[in-house]
């Protein structure tokens, strides 16, 4: 047995499923979950000494890498001052007039510890705001576990085959309404039979928790008019895309400015921090300022803003964020090249530096499309990039994530393997599809 098989027995005796986030437990692709002891760089270690070119980082926030040493350098000289003193800091305010001043929607921000903090919280802000009760999200999109927004909730949940929980009453999900995303016309009938109930929409500006399915070009800017016109909120969640679909997040990318904002994953710099911001005159309602209330004892922790700061530092120096840009565009085409070479048909999309595989011969731009992709030859892909040293997001329905780490070296790795496991899977297609995997 290798050292990962007789942890992840260890593991599911104490811990459910082995894991403490149900995608680790690779499910979706079958076989036992690599322990991983090390990451460096763009490189992943395991505690059978395997090594792996990292593909997943973290989910997203090591944008820089495993263990940058500025980023280093930072939470170390934080630690050495203590770690957490439950009072404010001068690294929680220097972190939040730097993010203010990459997101103009954003005047001010509030520090929490999860995206699932961050998006919950804005949700009870914009229904304090509106004085309305119905939330609008799109099918098959992730914004954390909260209950009102767990239906349809996208690749974990999905991959499980659960449609929603257990324990969520009928009662959390009844103000939320649940769309087909990229499909404006659904959102319009929504607001004509709903308008004045709707308190937000809450949307993945680009989706990467159905794999990456960007927006079609009338979508956002039609989210943005119908919120506007119906005195409803626009929230746009890039825990995921903030500083990963383009250094202003997508908001940037497509020019268009939401009311709330959610971040997560690169703003703690693989610390766990996460935020909500938005128009002062939105945020003076928050606790203190305001009667809303949101509160955390470990929010703001002084490490994960020394973590993001030093993050955000080094990404915003020039030729860094498009280092993980340019990388992303040459896997993108090193994918596309090995199945057109072995005749398997694959569709990469991609965003700045988050993309899928995905295994169908055509685009993919909702939940549907996704769950119909073939997500029995994507566990095949999986295990053979696996065995040959790359480590992939195992689930047919998540992003693959690079960094500014990842070289040329990491470029050689992914075309050896791809033409490896490609070649050997000549055809790759097992008909294997939605909920049978
Ligand atoms: N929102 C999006 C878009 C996410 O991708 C995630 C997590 O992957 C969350 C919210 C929840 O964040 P967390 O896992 O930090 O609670």
């Amino acid at each position: 047995m290798t050292r990962s098989e007789t942890l992840f027995e260890r593991a599911q005796r104490v811990i459910p499923g082995g894991v403490n986030s149900p995608v680790r437990a690779f499910r979706a692709v079958g076989g036992t979950p690599r322990f991983m002891s090390a990451g460096s760089g763009s490189w992943l270690e395991d505690v059978d000494g395997h090594r792996y070119l990292d593909l997943v980082l973290a989910w997203g926030p090591l944008i820089l890498g495993h263990r940058h040493p500025e980023v280093v350098e930072a939470v170390e000289r934080a630690l050495a001052r203590g770690f957490c003193y439950g009072t404010p800091v001068e690294d929680e305010v220097r972190l939040a007039e730097r993010v203010v001043q990459t997101f103009p929607g954003m005047e001010m921000i509030r520090f929490v510890v999860s995206g699932t903090e961050a998006t919950m919280s804005a949700i009870r802000l914009a229904r304090a705001a509106t004085g309305r009760r119905v939330i609008i999200k799109f099918a098959g999109a992730y914004h954390g576990h909260a209950d009102q927004l767990l239906a349809m909730a996208g690749s974990g949940v999905a991959t499980l085959g659960l449609p929603e929980s257990p324990g969520v009453t009928a009662g959390a999900v009844a103000d939320t309404l649940i769309l087909p995303y990229n499909d404006l016309p659904a959102v319009q009938a929504a607001f004509d039979e709903h308008g004045t109930s709707i308190a937000a929409i809450i949307t993945e500006p680009v989706s990467g928790n159905m794999g990456v399915v960007p927006p079609a070009p009338d979508f956002l800017p039609g989210l943005r008019t119908l919120t506007t016109r119906a005195g409803a909120l626009l929230i746009f969640d890039e825990v995921m895309t903030g500083w990963r679909v383009h250094p202003g997040g997508a908001q940037a990318l497509y020019c268009v400015r939401p009311d709330i904002t959610c971040l997560g994953k690169v703003v703690g710099g693989g610390m766990p921090a996460a935020a909500y911001g938005g128009s002062a005159d939105l945020m003076r309602l928050i606790a203190p300022a305001g009667p809303v209330y949101q509160a955390g004892t470990l929010a703001g922790h002084p490490l994960a803003m020394a973590a993001g700061l030093a993050t955000l530092e080094v990404l915003g120096r020039p030729g860094v964020w498009s280092a993980a840009d340019e990388w992303a565009s040459a896997a993108g085409a090193a994918f596309d090249g090995a199945a057109v070479r072995y005749g398997v048909p694959v569709c990469v999309q991609r965003v700045g530096t988050m993309l899928t595989c995905f295994m169908t011969d055509r685009p993919v731009r909702n939940f549907s499309e996704a769950m119909a992709t073939d997500r029995g030859a994507y566990a095949a892909l999986f295990h053979g990039m696996l065995s040959n040293g790359i480590y992939l997001p195992p689930s047919a329905l998540e992003s693959i994530f690079t960094s500014s780490a990842h070289d040329a070296e990491g470029m050689e790795r992914l075309e050896a393997a791809l033409d490896a496991t490609f070649r050997s899977h000549a055809g790759m297609t097992t008909g294997v599809r939605a909920g049978t995997v």
